[in-house]
């Protein structure tokens, strides 16, 4: 047991915005526990990494799956600084054509699992009288999102979440924010451009930046987050989104030359 060591756990890690956090917060000395439906993949990934990084087996929208889970990490490592709430899902569906249970899966992984995690750690970090803890939230958050109602629902949720949490414990020592990434190159990402329900160019086109986001990009605002640098910032949703919140939407005119 290393009780001097800062400790984070992070769900839906096996892969994506998750893998590429976990890697930064070893990389910083801080252990890690890896939680994932996918525990091969988890496994797998943490072995390049023995002695510092766990993984196991947590399904978020499972409360004994999650209790065991922080038990565990808690038995290994001794201690708990910081929740990253990250695993979450899409389902793409026109509104008026989403099932109830498509509505259900994605609520029940991005809010309810966000929840139970949430509640998990404060169960640890509030008898230790210090915690961080970061949810991933969305552009999604707050605007309106075709084909994705589920998903922008949950993500709202999320900032709300987030903002009771962190007025709730903040004089207990606790901290709450959220991270709103815009398009970050993920397989979650991935996967709805190659079955045909995302077009990248309107969302470069609508992206300041011009470009999606790198894993590591989102991982670097979610250290800092959890970190002690960041000890008054509370309650916040820090958006890494390449300017996409920012912008009004309505292009530049008359055009820009190009190189200007
Ligand atoms: P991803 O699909 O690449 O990875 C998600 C991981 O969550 C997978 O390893 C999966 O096995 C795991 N997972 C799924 N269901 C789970 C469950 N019930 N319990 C535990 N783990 C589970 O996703 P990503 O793109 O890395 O996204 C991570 C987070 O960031 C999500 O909350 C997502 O909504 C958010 N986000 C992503 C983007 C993006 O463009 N990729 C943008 C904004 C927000």
């Amino acid at each position: 047991m290393t009780a001097e060591v800062r400790t984070v756990l992070i769900t839906g890690a096996a892969r994506g915005i998750g893998w590429a956090t976990a890697k930064l917060f070893c990389g910083n000395g801080w252990n890690v526990t890896i939680g994932d439906v996918d525990i091969v993949e988890a496994r797998m990934r943490a072995s390049a990494y023995p002695g510092r990084m766990l993984a196991l087996h947590l399904d978020v929208t499972d409360r004994a799956s999650v209790e065991a889970a922080f038990a565990t990490s808690l038995a290994r490592w001794g201690r708990l600084d910081a929740l990253v709430n990250n695993a979450g899902i899409q389902r793409h569906a026109p509104l008026a054509e989403l099932s109830f249970e498509n509505w259900l899966a994605v609520l029940d992984i991005n809010l309810n699992g966000c929840f139970h995690c949430l509640k998990a750690a404060a169960g640890i970090m509030l008898r230790q009288g210090s915690g961080a803890i970061v949810n991933l939230a969305s552009v999604a958050a707050t605007r309106g999102a075709p084909g994705r109602a589920p998903y922008a629902a949950s993500k709202a949720a999320i900032v709300s979440l987030t903002k009771t949490a962190a007025v709730e414990w903040a004089e207990l020592g606790l901290r709450v924010n959220a991270v709103a990434p815009g398009y970050v190159e993920t397989d979650l990402v991935r996967n709805v451009i190659a079955e045909g329900r995302l077009d990248v160019q309107p969302i470069l086109d609508r992206t300041p930046a011009r470009r999606l986001a790198d894993p590591a990009e989102i991982a670097h605002a979610i250290y800092f987050l959890c970190s002690p640098e960041a000890s008054y910032v509370n309650g916040h949703v820090f958006h890494v989104d390449g300017g996409f919140e920012a912008d009004y939407g309505v292009p530049f005119f008359p055009p820009k030359p190009v190189g200007t």
